[in-house]
């Protein structure tokens, strides 16, 4: 059995879709296949706009509507496909009370209409071609998350009731929403920004998947993100701490959270391009590929639009507890920290989801003097071999010197498998092209 999903541009427009479907029948031919589904491109954004919008009376979901109707009228098929759930996202736009900030559940429902409208019209092309496939909004079969909006996380028995509803032997295929769950008591919920990877990963891990395969629009995971350094190439195979690490640094071709539930149940993740079916991707396994001392660098990531936390605190000197209680704060904010340097007197760390941050200041400011740096960017030197590489770190430090790039943070160490640095927004993708050069394109 495998778990195949295809993400926004692969269900985007109709030549795309017609290669999707002709993978899906490929793939069904050699054995069962659950499918997962994003919402068609720019979809999601369109919808989260409409949110948005609302809050100030002036919501239009229109254009939405009339972009999925557009997909349907290309394959001739009807508009009364999608015609309950146009309905209710008019609906959920129409309830959102004006003059008051979003809240994340609304904000969650209106954006899981994009996956609804996918599954509805992805499994109608596919039948109308001859793959007899059927809709399921997740939540329907098993994904059933806690009350975490934006974020949300299956609960413990939802890998059963996924067993429960799709291990059941058919002729076709199911295509699943991805993105979106439901909490027990019926609320919708997403799974974060590009959560379709993560539902893959979690049908594919309770269905005991031989392999998930991820198609997107690029060649597998490479090098770099390509938009950002032309001469990226596809790496063949990854071993699951790497992609991990990734995608934690943000390399989007994965959601950072896809890969644990492939760890727990030792499946191969696959990364494969729509357009370029027969192309050998990526593999991502425990092992990974072996690694090379002379070369211990498989791929370097960025992360933009961080912010970084210091605290400084002369009390900390010699105290026990202080990093437990400086956490503390993040953990019960619900904020990752991604990035910590210490000294003696300070802890520099970094975050992501500046939203949250405002309440846990004032809770650090009785810890010690905060100060906040936003308009930062994480880069990473990724790789199984990196924190025990010899002569690594003078590489990139002088490759980052030549393009006048100045790191303002590092952390590396011993057994990792990132060296990561922090430096300004407008710095970043300078960074990544000098040290794409000197890691990579030098060495060919
Ligand atoms: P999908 O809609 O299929 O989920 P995404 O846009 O989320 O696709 O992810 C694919 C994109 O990720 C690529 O188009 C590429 O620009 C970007 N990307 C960032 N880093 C990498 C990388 N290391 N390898 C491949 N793609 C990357
Ligand atoms: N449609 C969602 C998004 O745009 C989820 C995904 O594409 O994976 O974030
Ligand atoms: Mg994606």
């Amino acid at each position: 059995m495998r778990v195949v999903k295809f993400g926004g541009t692969s269900v985007g427009d109709p030549t795309r879709i017609v290669n999707a479907c002709d993978i899906i029948a490929a793939k069904r031919a050699k054995g069962p296949v659950v499918v997962v589904v994003s919402a068609a491109s720019k979809v999601t954004d369109m919808l989260l706009k409409a949110a948005d919008a609302a809050t100030r009376g002036v919501a239009d979901v229109e254009p939405v509507v009339a972009r999925v109707r557009g997909i349907l009228d290309a394959f001739s098929l009807p508009h009364s496909l999608i015609e309950p759930e146009v309905i209710a996202l008019r609906e959920a736009v129409a309830a959102i009370p004006r003059g008051a900030p979003l809240t994340p559940e609304r904000s969650d429902l209106v954006a899981s209409f994009g996956e609804r409208f996918s599954v509805r019209t992805i499994a109608a092309i596919a039948s109308a071609r001859g793959i007899k496939a059927e809709p399921y909004d997740a939540y329907d079969v098993g994904m059933i998350t806690d009350d975490h909006f934006g974020a949300a996380e299956p609960l413990t028995e939802s890998a059963e009731r996924m067993r429960d509803a799709l291990s059941i032997p058919r002729e076709g295929v199911a295509v699943v929403t991805g993105f979106i769950g439901k909490t027990a008591d019926g609320r919708v919920t997403t799974l974060g920004r590009g959560g379709s990877d993560y539902s893959a990963a979690l049908f594919g891990a309770a269905l005991r998947a031989d392999e998930i395969e991820i198609w997107t629009d690029v060649d597998g995971v490479m090098t770099s993100d390509p938009r950002v350094v032309a001469t990226a190439k596809t790496i063949a195979v990854l071993s699951f701490t790497e992609a991990a690490e990734l995608a934690y640094f943000g390399a989007k071709v994965l959601h950072p959270k896809t890969i644990h539930p492939a760890v727990r149940e030792n499946i191969p993740v696959r990364v494969l391009n729509t357009f370029n079916p027969d192309g050998e991707g990526t593999v991502i396994t425990e092992a990974g590929a072996p690694v090379e001392p002379e070369h211990p660098a498989r791929a370097i990531a960025s992360k933009k639009s961080i912010t970084v936390v210091q605290v400084v605190s002369s009390r900390m000197l010699l105290a026990h507890g202080f990093l437990a209680k400086l956490f503390e704060v993040f953990a019960r904010h619900r904020i990752a920290v991604d990035m910590v340097a210490t000294s003696e007197v300070s802890v520099t760390l970094t975050v992501d989801r500046d939203e949250a941050l405002g309440p846990a200041l004032s809770e650090l400011r009785r810890i010690g003097d905060v100060q906040v740096i936003r308009g930062r960017s994480l880069v990473a030197v990724v790789g199984l071999g990196v924190g025990d590489a010899l002569g690594i770190a003078g590489r990139v430090f002088s490759a980052l010197a030549r393009a006048k790039v100045n790191i303002e943070l590092i952390s590396a160490g011993s057994g990792r498998a990132n060296m990561s640095m922090v430096v300004s927004d407008a710095d970043a993708d300078k960074a990544v092209r000098a040290l794409h050069h000197a890691i990579f394109d030098e060495r060919a």
